[in-house]
């Protein structure tokens, strides 16, 4: 694969990658709770795709002089990505985050560029392969934004001074990203058709086109403004439909990295708290295997 030459090596040393899987080339619709073998094919394969793209960004970050990246597994059961296929430059969080942050887990200052891939367009876009999740974040001004996940992740990126660089999904992320983060290079891996309908590229075009932005993002680390957005805050979330909100009333705060966990913590899950796992029916990732009903 032809790349360029080494970027900012002391500028950029660690980098923070996040990712989700609908914005992955290939990715079409989610898997099912089916137990058949169908099923259990698309999930592997998925899986393998989400991981070709996850290390065409860290190899991009390796030859541009990043000494380290954290992969943050961060869809459904956050334990998607065939770790082992990846560059050993990554380390992995993964696995249950009920039970601690599951929005950036992990990220500092310590970090110097953050990347993420995978991203889905949000809630509401129409004939947008699996859009959901749209952030209500009205702002100091009274104005309400409707942000997707992947503005939101910026947004909470910039709270620990760490700029997001480069984003790969359809073309309405990019086209999201491209407008709240001028200078955020895009990886447009696929045009969404419809909701269950694309029009993706080979999976070895959708990886080179995510390491060439990667490069060019981290070449550009020191240009690329944080997005800036001030308090106090209101947080709402919508899952499916935007305008069905998942919290009777907002969220209030001035602290948006608080607010996001708040917002988690009351919806999803009891962080902080110790956590009771029964093993029997967690012997695989829940949402794909287990009989149980997804919550
Ligand atoms: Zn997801």
């Amino acid at each position: 694969m032809p790349h360029g030459p080494a970027f900012a090596v002391k500028k950029t040393s660690k980098v923070y990658l996040h990712t989700d899987i609908e914005g992955v080339a290939g990715y079409v619709h989610y898997y099912s709770m089916s137990a058949s073998l169908w099923n259990f094919h698309h999930v592997q394969r998925m899986n393998r795709l989400l991981t070709g793209e996850i290390n065409a960004a860290a190899l991009a970050c390796k030859e541009s002089g990043v000494k380290e990246v954290w992969v943050n597994d961060s869809h459904g059961p956050c334990y998607n990505i065939l770790f082992e296929e990846l560059d050993p430059i990554c380390r992995i969080l993964h696995g249950r985050p009920g039970h601690a942050p599951s929005w950036l887990p992990g990220l500092d200052e310590s970090f110097d560029a953050a990347i993420a891939i995978g991203m889905h367009p949000k809630a509401g876009t129409p004939n947008a392969v699996c859009n959901h999740s749209l952030w209500h974040l009205t702002d100091a001004l009274g104005i309400t934004h409707r942000f997707s996940e992947t503005v939101m992740a910026a947004l909470l990126c910039a709270t620990r001074k760490v700029p997001l660089v480069a984003v790969s999904g359809d073309q309405h992320i990019c086209r999201e990203i491209s407008e709240w983060i001028p200078g955020c290079r895009t990886a447009e891996v696929k045009t969404s058709l419809g909701i269950q309908f694309a029009n993706s590229l080979h999976p070895l075009a959708a990886q080179a086109l995510i390491a060439e932005s990667v490069r060019e993002g981290l070449s550009q680390v020191g240009s690329i403004p944080l997005p800036q957005i001030t308090g106090p805050f209101r947080l709402n979330v919508s899952d499916r439909d935007p305008d069905k909100k998942e919290l009777p009333a907002d969220l209030c705060g001035d602290s948006l990295w608080e607010l996001m966990h708040q917002v988690c913590n009351t919806l999803y899950a009891k962080f902080g708290e110790t956590e009771s796992v029964d093993d029997r029916t967690w012997r695989y990732p829940d949402s794909v295997f287990s009989p149980r009903k997804s919550p």
